[in-house]
């Protein structure tokens, strides 16, 4: 069974994956991990993102992997564990220029493909629904109101010890939609078969049980 949900950032994509994947034992493969581990690798390297010859000749020797690690997922990149090093603001503000790159999506859509062949699996990112998993047996599309998800990011990085404002944060999350939602490959957008849920004004709980109640049920 794959769960594949997509929205745009601060939706609780993650939070409510993870929690499926601790109640009902699915595996979670957090996809925007690993456009994050990437965005981590050139902003290291220092190479443009006009240099497809680099970006092309990164992405042949990287190799990027998750490991469970005390009930938290971790993500390496080249076996080094990048996971607390890649939600930073200089990282949610390069990102998506990034993922926009096409031959770096044809890399990560081909290694999601791969990952979610085994057993049950819950994906989240933003073009799960509509790209890598289209067949996915629940497809779910998470939203929010753009000024409560940037509150909910800015408490993130506060409680991480960044030194954002909320106003940086709400513009940086503008930013980031307009990115995601216009790009030539993988654009976020509502698959005609998903679920839709507004997380606005739901608890975690809430929703939660919302998408459970969904889960088609092998009779
Ligand atoms: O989900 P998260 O906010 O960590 O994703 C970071 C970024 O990675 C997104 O803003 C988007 O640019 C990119 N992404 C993507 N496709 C996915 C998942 C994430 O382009 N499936």
């Amino acid at each position: 069974m794959m769960i594949a949900i997509d929205g745009p950032a601060g939706t609780g994509k993650g939070t409510i994956a993870k929690l499926i994947s601790d109640r009902l034992g699915f595996m979670y493969i957090d996809t925007g991990a690993m456009y994050r581990s990437i965005t981590l690798k050139i902003l290291r390297e220092g190479i443009s993102l006009d240099k497809l010859d680099s970006i092309k000749d990164l992405l042949e020797r990287t190799v990027i992997t998750f490991k469970t690690i005390e009930n938290k997922q971790h993500v390496f990149l080249d076996e080094e564990d990048v996971t607390d090093f890649i939600r930073t603001p200089e990282i949610n503000d390069t990102v998506s220029l990034v993922s926009a790159i096409p031959e770096i999506r044809v890399k990560m859509v081909e290694l999601q493909r791969k990952l979610g062949e085994s057993g049950n699996v819950i994906m989240e990112g933003r073009d799960i629904t509509t790209v890598v998993f289209p067949h996915a047996e629940l497809k779910i599309y998470l939203d929010a109101s753009i000024e409560i998800r940037a509150m909910r990011r800015y408490k993130e990085l506060i409680e991480k010890g960044n030194v954002v404002t909320y106003e940086d944060t709400l513009e940086s999350i503008r930013k980031r939609d307009y990115n995601d939602m216009h790009k030539e490959m993988g654009a976020l957008k509502i698959a005609e078969d998903a679920i839709v849920i507004d997380t606005s004004n739901l608890s975690i709980e809430e929703v939660y049980e919302a998408v459970v109640a969904k889960i088609p049920k092998n009779e």
